[in-house]
Parts: C-alpha cells; structure tokens; sequence
C-alpha cells in the first residue's frame, strides 16, 4: 500500500485569480477555438459538449447547442435507422457518435457509414484504464482513420498518453465527478477532477492530444475553472437535464387550475433505471453506479447557454484573456477554504 500525500483539488477548492488586462469588455472577448486533429480534420467552435447521456445526448440538444457553436455526443441507444435519417439530414459536424464496447455498437456505426459520414466517435467506457479498451481505441482507430475520436474515461497522465497513443484525438477525463454517478460511494475509487484535468492535460498537450473535462461542473464557475485548468473541451450532464431539448420526460402538476412542467427525471447511464432500460436490469455480478433524481424543469436550454458563455466571457475578461486558447497560460488559481456566501440558499 501507498500514499500520495500531496493534495489534489477538485473545482470547489480553486479560484481563479483576477489579472490586471487591458480588455474593455466581455464582447472583446473570443470563446470559440480552432483545432486541428491528427486526422487532418479542423473545427472551430465553443468547446462545450452535451453528454452522452439519454437525457441530455438527444438529437434535439445537438441541433440547439449547434447554434451556439457547441457540440453534443449522442447517446447510443438511438435505432440505427434514425441516426441514418439525422446524420443524412443535420450539418452534423458538431456532433459525436457514441458508442461503448459492444459488438452491435460497433454494427450500428458500420451500419450508418454506409449512409452518411461521420467524422467525430466518442468511444467511453466507465473504467478507460482495461488493455481490452486500449486494443479497442486502436481498433477504431483502425476502422475509422479520418474521424475524430474521443475517448475515456480516465484521470491521469499515464494512461492518457496510452489512449492517446493508441490513436484517439480527445480523452475523456473524469471518474466519480459526475451529478448523477455514485462510483466514489460504490467504489471509493476517484480523483478530485480539477487535479485531473491538469495532470491529463498536461500529457495530453505533449502529445498534440486533447482533453475532455467530463462530469462535476455545477455552475457557469466551474466550466471557467475546467479552462483554466486546461481542458480543451468541457462536457456537461447535470447543468443541461431539465430543458426542452432534452429526452428525458417532463413532469406536470396542476397549479390554480393550469397544468405546469415542474421538473424531468435525470439518471446516470450505470443506474438503475438505465440498466432496467437497456439491460432487463442489474446483472447478479454488479451493482449499479448511478443515481436517478429529478431536476426542475427549466424551459429551453438557449437561456442556460446564454448563462454559459456569458459566465466563461466574463471570467476572459477578469483574467484578460481575449481568446479561449489563452485561458490557462493566464490563469493562477487560489487555494480556498471556501468561496460562495450561502446566507440566501
Ligand atoms: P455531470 O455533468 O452530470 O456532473 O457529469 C456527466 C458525466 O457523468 C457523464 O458524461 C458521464 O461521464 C458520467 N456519468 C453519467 N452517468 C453515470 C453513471 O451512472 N455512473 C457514473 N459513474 N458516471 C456517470
């Protein structure tokens, strides 16, 4: 047995420090970025991904976060034959594919190459670190030499070298951070996300790789603090649930006579409610790693958005960043003990 002691930190116990800048205001400032993949495709835009969970990886998400730039990895459990019609249809070039390691998921994105291209795959698994996953990155890699390929989750160095190595673009990083994940609970096994998104950013940048900051972001804050920290793309479960675009389904209640939305069901993809789904439920050998909640409804997710990136232009401004690709070289954070007043909740 060992001891790491020195201490990692996760988005709760970092500030960010403000800089002296010459930026006037917050619509100065640039938060799209360009990228370059390994594969020779480019894409420019804000670096924000819908996960790729059945509540917020919806076709409906793609298309609204695509007018603001932002990505979407769909959720896999879509019928082959509607990712045919939506990949043939939508400009999908801020879209992933998902998919995990099973052989019809594999089937289905053979299935829907044949009818439209797909140039980005987000390849995830709860656990990045088996050499079978290893094999399967460069396997798709193989398979599918011009795509962009995002893959995890893991959450440290070592090993995103290793995917990285294997032939995907972008790794995915977080283990226990996310909404609606209890594997830290299940399991004890994690890494406070912050450290992590430094430490994978860090191997990935020397490699001309990229990273995903994936689960744990709360608040527009904590996306500005994943930049800061380096991650190349951001991606968000919990603080996207509950708006229209969403799959997941709306609750009503009757209030003064009118029936009003008032919140939707949100799980994670190893809950329960997920493995009923998908699986006929929990198999004998595991337990489930996710929690099912419900989060209030909150209209269309433009508002949400607009909330985002406002939040990440501000604090550009406050550290006098003018474009995104900045944000780290200029970023210092400051240990905490604690950071928000709560007298009002
Ligand atoms: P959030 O933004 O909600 O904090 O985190 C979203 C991320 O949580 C997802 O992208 C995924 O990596 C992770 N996640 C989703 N469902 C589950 C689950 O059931 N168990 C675990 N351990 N992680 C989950």
């Amino acid at each position: 047995m060992r001891i790491e002691t020195d201490f990692k930190l996760d988005f709760k116990d970092v500030l960010i420090r403000p800089k002296r800048s010459t930026l006037g205001s917050r619509s100065e400032v640039d938060i799209n970025r360009t990228f370059r993949f390994r594969s020779g495709i480019d894409w420019t835009g804000f670096p924000l991904v819908a996960a790729n969970m059945d509540v917020t990886g919806s076709m409906g998400m793609a298309v609204a976060l695509s007018s603001f730039g932002a990505m979407t990895a769909l959720h896999k459990h879509y019928p082959v034959e509607k990712l045919i019609e939506f990949f043939g249809r939508e400009d999908t070039s801020n879209v992933f594919f998902s998919l995990g390691t099973t052989e019809s998921d594999r089937e289905k994105l053979a299935a829907v190459k044949q009818h439209a291209r797909i140039d980005k795959i987000c390849l995830d698994v709860a656990n990045g670190y088996t050499e079978k996953f290893v094999q399967l990155v460069s396997e798709i890699r193989d398979e599918n030499p011009e795509a962009v390929i995002m893959a995890g989750n893991v959450v440290t160095g070592d090993m995103t070298e290793a995917l990285i190595l294997a032939g995907a673009d972008i790794i995915k990083v977080g283990i226990g951070p996310g909404s609606v994940c209890t594997t830290r609970k299940m399991t004890g096994v994690g890494y406070p996300q912050l450290s992590a998104i430094i430490e994978c950013a860090d191997a990935a940048h020397g490699l001309k790789g990229y990273v995903c900051a994936d689960g744990g972001c709360t608040v527009p804050g904590d996306i500005a603090k994943a930049y800061g920290a380096g991650a190349d793309f951001v991606m968000l479960g919990g603080m996207l649930a509950g708006h229209d675009e969403c799959e997941g389904e709306i609750e009503y209640e009757e209030r003064d006579g009118e029936r009003v939305a008032v919140g939707m069901t949100f799980y994670g993809m190893s809950s329960d409610t997920a493995m009923q789904r998908y699986s006929g439920g929990v198999a004998g050998y595991r337990a489930s790693e996710g929690k099912t909640v419900r989060v209030p409804y909150r209209g269309p997710v433009t508002h949400t958005m607009q909330e985002i990136t406002g939040g990440v232009r501000s604090m550009m401004t406050y550290i006098g960043a003018m474009r995104l690709k900045e944000v780290p070289k200029r970023t210092s954070f400051v240990m905490v003990g604690a950071q928000l007043n709560n007298i009002f909740g």
